[in-house]
């Protein structure tokens, strides 16, 4: 499976990590990750690939050279909606198209209101929250969230959670904002503390080296000093970050509770990668389980998920199209992840996709006609109070669905707002 990553980097996240794929490339991806993709079809995507690749490549050479009737007459559903997302519009699309945003897309005067008017609103649904993905896999079992297919009757899940690793499952700590490795046993937990242990002494032993080295190279070597100091830099700062996760480990290893809690969480994970609505996903491979991942991040609350096909069903009828949406569910660990790579990824300790409750819309490829009716549609919501939603400018529509059907009391709002002030006032 490698040889498709190489077609996954494709990617530039946008504000909601909407993802810039290239049809061909996003069709071919899609068949082969999607969750429910039978090993039979598995085989056929790659033969299809293979036949793509072989045509483009004797396309350098003998430009006349035309699919095989079997590629050319084989319609693929998916692959048909992407194509009409994408469709060249004649016209200046997404970004370029000149466009009228209505005033409740924009900004508010205060800009940390939007974020505020969210938080507040989720703190009313803490019990929906989901941190790390085992807390998403809990809210699955109780319902609470609902999966969205790859492929509705009027949108697409456009590289929604393509950005995702194959790192293997872990708790996520908030309070430090770092990954805990989960384990089948707690004999496992202890192997993980000690890997961590002699992660540190590898890290001390490879910054003494660089120092030693450093100290040793004579001063008439300037390019060579300059690159061990940096070097050493990097070293540190390796040391630094194998300690704090050493020194978690360790804490959470002697807690009793929190020790069974990394082994309850890794049974529920592999307890549902054994039997996802029967399919099933081994743990052990870092492709399986990038392909659950993947179809963790398709779940959504059901108030959202009801308000977002009676979007894309209103945007279907007008532009006969697919609408695409580029997220939905967003656990804080993935989130982070995302910001990582991307700083306009990151919103705040509690993102308003955690909670489900949120969905971004995709209008990179939409003709100003296509753009101002969905804003309008959007804008409507937010006059009857539904939403708070924001045309964020790299290419996606925030959409967050208030949980309660009616937004957040405005009391809650300014004390989130004031809060926020405390805080940057202590410099926490
Ligand atoms: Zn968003």
């Amino acid at each position: 499976m490698t040889s498709i990553h190489a077609f996954m980097i494709l990617c530039s996240y946008a504000n909601c990590s909407a993802i810039v794929l290239n049809s061909d490339k996003l069709s071919a991806v899609a068949s082969l990750t999607s969750p429910n993709t039978p090993p039979r079809r598995i085989i056929l995507a790659l033969t299809k690939f293979a036949v793509l690749i072989a045509i483009a490549c004797a396309g350098c050479k003998h430009s006349s050279v035309s699919p095989p009737p079997s590629v050319a007459e084989t319609v693929d559903p998916w692959k048909e909606a992407v194509s009409k997302v994408e469709q060249d519009r004649g016209e200046a699309v997404g970004r370029n198209a000149t466009v009228e945003i209505p005033e409740q897309l924009k900004h508010h005067v205060d800009r940390r209101r939007f974020l505020a008017v969210q938080t507040a609103d989720l703190q009313g649904h803490v019990d929906v929250i989901s941190v790390d993905f085992a807390d998403l896999v809990s809210l699955i079992r109780r319902h609470a969230v609902v999966e969205m297919k790859q492929l509705g009757a009027d949108y697409i899940l456009y590289g929604v959670g393509y950005s995702v690793s194959g790192e293997p499952f872990a708790h996520y700590d908030p309070a430090t904002r770092q990954d805990i490795p989960l384990a089948a046993t707690e004999g496992g937990v202890m192997e993980e503390v000690q890997r961590a242990l002699d992660a540190v002494k590898e890290s001390t032993a490879r910054l003494a080296y660089l120092e030693s080295e450093r100290r040793r190279a004579p001063k008439r070597e300037r390019a060579r000093r300059a690159t061990l100091l940096s070097q050493v830099g990097q070293a540190r700062k390796a040391l630094a970050s194998a300690k704090a996760k050493s020194k978690l480990l360790a804490a959470f290893s002697a807690d009793p509770k929190r020790r069974k809690s990394l082994v309850a969480e890794y049974q529920l994970l592999s307890e549902l990668a054994r039997d996802f609505e029967g399919e099933t996903y081994d743990l052990n491979d870092a492709d399986a389980r990038r392909r659950l991942k993947i179809r963790l991040l398709s779940f959504i609350r059901p108030e959202a998920r009801d308000l977002l096909t009676q979007i894309a069903q209103n945007y279907k009828e007008r532009f006969d199209r697919p609408l695409p949406v580029s997220s939905l569910v967003r656990p804080v660990q993935y989130q982070q992840e995302l910001a990582g790579t991307n700083a306009n990824a990151a919103c705040g300790p509690t993102p308003p996709h955690s909670t489900g409750l949120a969905f971004d819309l995709y209008y990179r490829y939409m003709s100003a006609a296509e753009q101002e009716y969905l804003m309008s549609v959007v804008a409507h919501l937010k006059d009857e109070g539904r939403v708070e939603a924001l045309r964020e400018a790299r290419d996606n529509i925030h959409v967050y669905v208030f949980g309660n059907g009616r937004p957040p009391d405005e009391k809650l709002i300014a004390r989130v707002i004031a809060s926020w002030q405390r805080s940057v006032q202590i410099g926490s």
